[in-house]
């Protein structure tokens, strides 16, 4: 006899610091779940280096670590765990049910939790898109070693932008952080960081509107937004972290977002949509830690284990 796909109470998918903690959650709490994630499980932990303020490990802890361990506590519990992309969100409706369309099967859920983070956006400036894995990167920890002893652009001013050309500094000779306005949106003390480091310099008020080079890149030339002077600034690479947007391109269902493509929630987790929660980075709200986004997994899977009672 033909079986359909196989019906689960929650399915989550994404595999970062939300989406092991909703896992972890529904597990303990004896509901039959499954976790998907289109590669290794710690999300954007794994792009970092290291955490410094994450409650439990005084001293600090090297991100892989942490998402190791995260991975290594999720499975002592049951929930299966499958590393493959899902490509669709749909919903069947009669339940009510989900269909999550992955590249190898399709699965039937009574509930979604969706923690699939965001995709860092692109540096508005010509030539970036195609220098791009040429010179351009959006991660120091993956890119930096590949700049020894060069000269780098950082471009941005939040936390990333901040925190990275710090860690740059490790490899590169000269980190210059090019920001549009005249005060950085980093917190303080990741200021302070960059501020002590003499190797860093701030561009202020400055964007980048080009990227130039031949087979890699050369140089970029930055507009003062104040006075529009135009200089060329010589370096080898250009990190850019100018903000991220929500990775829901996948989801097949009218489901509230913002204009960067951010699921919106009501502050349990809830979406628009009865039985489907986001967490972590793919909500549109300030900020974006890996605590937080453990909390709202937490907090979507105690919801999902209500909701399929009460339905
Ligand atoms: P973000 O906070 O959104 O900052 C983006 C930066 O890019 C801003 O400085 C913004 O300038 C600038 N920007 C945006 N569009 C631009 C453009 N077209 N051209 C030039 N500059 C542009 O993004 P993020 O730094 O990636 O941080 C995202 C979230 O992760 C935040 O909640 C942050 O707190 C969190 N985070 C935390 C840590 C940590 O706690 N250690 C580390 C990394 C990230 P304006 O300032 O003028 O808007």
């Amino acid at each position: 006899m033909a079986t359909g796909p196989e019906l689960y109470d929650v399915a989550i998918i994404g595999g970062g610091p939300g989406g092991i903690t909703a896992g972890l959650y529904a597990a303990r709490g004896e509901m039959k779940c499954i976790l998907m994630d289109k590669g290794a499980l710690g999300g954007t932990m794994l792009l970092a280096s290291r955490y410094d303020n994450f409650p439990g490990y005084p001293g600090g802890v090297q991100t892989f670590e942490l998402a190791q361990a995260m991975e290594d506590h999720l499975r002592e519990y049951k929930i299966e765990i499958n590393l493959e992309n899902v490509t669709a969100l749909k919903y069947l409706g009669d339940g009510p049910l989900f269909e999550i369309v992955g590249e190898s099967a399709n699965y039937h859920a009574k509930t979604v939790v969706i923690a699939t983070g965001g995709t860092p956006r692109p540096l508005p400036a010509e030539g970036a898109e195609k220098f791009f894995g040429r010179g351009v990167s959006t991660c120091a920890v993956c890119d930096g070693a590949f700049f020894k002893g060069k000269k780098v652009a950082v471009v941005g001013g939040g936390d990333s932008a901040v925190e990275e050309a710090v860690y740059l500094t490790r490899y590169v000779d000269s980190v210059s952080v090019i920001h549009r306005r005249d005060e950085l949106r980093a917190k303080p003390e990741i200021q302070k960081r960059a501020f002590e480091n003499s190797k860093v310099e701030i561009i202020w008020d400055s964007v980048v509107v080009e990227v130039k080079g031949d087979d890699k890149v050369s140089g970029i030339v930055v507009k003062n937004v104040k006075t529009d002077e135009l200089t060329d600034v010589e370096v080898d690479g250009v990190f850019v972290y100018v903000g991220n947007t929500g990775n829901t391109e996948f989801i097949e269902l009218e489901i509230d977002k913002d204009e960067f493509g951010y699921i919106r929630t009501d502050r349990m987790g809830a979406s628009n949509i009865p039985g489907l929660f986001a967490v972590g980075d793919v909500r549109g709200e300030p900020f974006k830690q890996a605590i937080i986004a453990c909390g709202q997994g937490c907090q979507a899977a105690l919801m999902a284990g209500k909701y399929i009672i009460e339905i």
